[in-house]
């Protein structure tokens, strides 16, 4: 599922195949940009701000961002032009950006927009973006810190807390720091520390598709607590567990992230 990484990773394909080229043509199937044509404009920038994609487009002195997320389900592919494009259905495409060198195809995208590049500071409402250069850890700590009746576990899923952890990185920080994920933010110790340590674990996987926070890339071992129900605990071997959270599952040990008062570890 896309997180921040993914989003950052999916922004550096798009810069590698037509980032610098001019469109020569453009095709969206979504009803608010159907006849929207953007033939002739320069793709100058492609980049990422927490789960958000941002094509930034320019002609002449005009300066347009096509903005697009990917939530759990889409994604961006680069084709060769003249090649099939085959990663997925059809019919999820939502936008197709041709130039001469490569075609770009944005498929169940979500949030597709385009406006005028001065007006992105609308994500100004985004946290400290985990793989941006301004990164601020105690910012984050601090915006945390603020709701301190909520679960940590959805603290860090807010982006406007932090941008760019998604349920993977989430559980998995929670499990590396022994943290019980309904846990309210006023009883976290370290929040600094806590959103540091997400922050590497994402930026660990800058560069690759696949996405582990144990430090290998076999399959099956690239998590400690995420996808691993009813499996042993890589450090204690008690059964992983799984439940809602918020709106989300949640993954985690009960021994090595226990339950306050449950007399665990
Ligand atoms: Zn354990």
């Amino acid at each position: 599922m896309p997180e921040g990484d993914t989003v950052y990773n999916t922004a550096r394909v798009l810069e590698r195949a037509i980032v610098g080229e001019v469109l020569t043509k453009s095709d969206f199937r979504v009803p608010q940009l159907a006849t929207t044509d953007l033939s002739g404009w320069t793709v100058a920038e492609s980049a990422s701000r927490g789960k958000h994609l941002l094509l930034r487009l320019q002609n002449g002195d005009k300066k347009y961002t096509l903005h697009s997320h990917l939530r759990m389900e889409g994604a961006w592919r680069a084709y060769r032009p003249g090649e099939r494009w085959t990663a997925r259905p059809v019919h999820l495409i939502r936008v197709a950006l041709h130039t001469r060198k490569a075609v770009a195809v944005g498929y169940h995208l979500h949030e597709v927009a385009l406006y005028p590049t001065a007006d992105e500071s609308s994500l100004d409402h985004l946290g400290p973006d985990l793989l941006g250069a301004d990164w601020d850890a105690d910012e984050a700590a601090r915006r945390i810190a603020a709701q301190p009746d909520l679960t940590i576990a959805e603290a860090l899923l807010d982006q406007r807390n932090l941008a760019g952890v998604g349920n993977l990185y989430k559980a998995e920080t929670l499990f590396l720091r022994g943290v019980w994920p309904w846990r309210p933010v006023r009883d976290v110790d370290d929040l600094t520390g806590m959103v540091t340590l997400a922050q590497k674990l994402v930026a660990n996987n800058k560069g690759r598709w696949t996405q582990t926070t144990t430090g290998s890339l076999r399959r099956g071992e690239t998590s400690y607590v995420y996808g691993r129900k009813a499996q042993p605990c890589r450090r204690c071997g008690t059964a992983i567990r799984k439940a809602e959270l918020g709106e989300r599952v949640t993954y985690w040990c009960p021994y090595c992230q226990p339950e306050p008062g449950s007399g665990g570890a």
